[in-house]
């Protein structure tokens, strides 16, 4: 299936939340969900009975919109987050969150997940001392990811580093501002998650 390449704010504007897709503008009074919640096209503002099928579907496409993956891939995560000891649901957010689009973005390196991605796959990561520009890798623990010593030079980049300053990263990535990198130092845990998502409906539409 085709990356999605339309209006980022139209997709908030289906699932009728902020998905923070745009970086910095999302926390602005430009944001289209904050301006307009409703659904878009014509109909949008009347669909309000949605069925317990259509609340899973929702729910699926908001976790999978907010995380940049698309259909295959996430159904992907599903079976191996079903597969996993524990709980499917909470198993399922752990395994987005240790993608290394989602890592770079979490350690600070980039105002949101697509430009994270787009970063990554400019190659300007390494990730244990090794270049890497595959934004799905999903990372393990004792990982180390570190912006690669060419790029640092880059002005991008380099604002980049600047605003890292500012971010409080999640306590499963131990970030060290002076070196640029992030190391996983742990298994992401729900509560590690910043966004509040009711997984257990994801579960419920897949395991139909
Ligand atoms: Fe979504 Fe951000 Fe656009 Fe608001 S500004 S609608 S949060 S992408």
């Amino acid at each position: 299936m085709a990356r999605y390449t339309g209006p980022s704010c139209k997709l908030c504007r289906r699932e009728g939340k902020k998905l923070y897709l745009k970086g910095d503008r999302c926390l602005t009074d430009k944001c289209a969900v904050s301006r307009r919640a409703t659904v878009p096209g014509q109909h949008g503002a009347g669909r309000k009975n949605v069925k317990e099928y259509g609340m899973q579907l929702r729910e699926k496409q908001t976790a999978r919109r907010y995380y940049g993956v698309q259909e295959k891939q996430f159904k992907k995560y599903y079976v191996a987050a079903d597969k996993k000891e524990g709980i499917a649901g909470e198993n399922l957010l752990s395994i987005l969150e240790t993608r290394f689009d989602n890592a770079v973005y979490r350690m600070g390196m980039a105002s949101s997940r697509k430009e994270a991605r787009q970063l990554v796959r400019h190659g300007h990561f390494t990730l244990n001392g090794k270049k890497a520009d595959i934004p799905s890798i999903l990372l393990r623990v004792g990982d180390v990811i570190a912006v690669k010593e060419k790029s640092l030079s880059s002005d991008k980049i380099k604002g980049l580093v600047e605003a890292m300053a500012d971010v409080n990263a999640p306590k499963w990535l131990e970030v060290n501002k002076e070196a640029v990198s992030a190391k996983v130092v742990a298994v992401p845990a729900r509560d590690d998650v910043d966004f509040e998502f009711n997984e257990q409906l994801i579960i419920e539409l897949y395991s139909k």
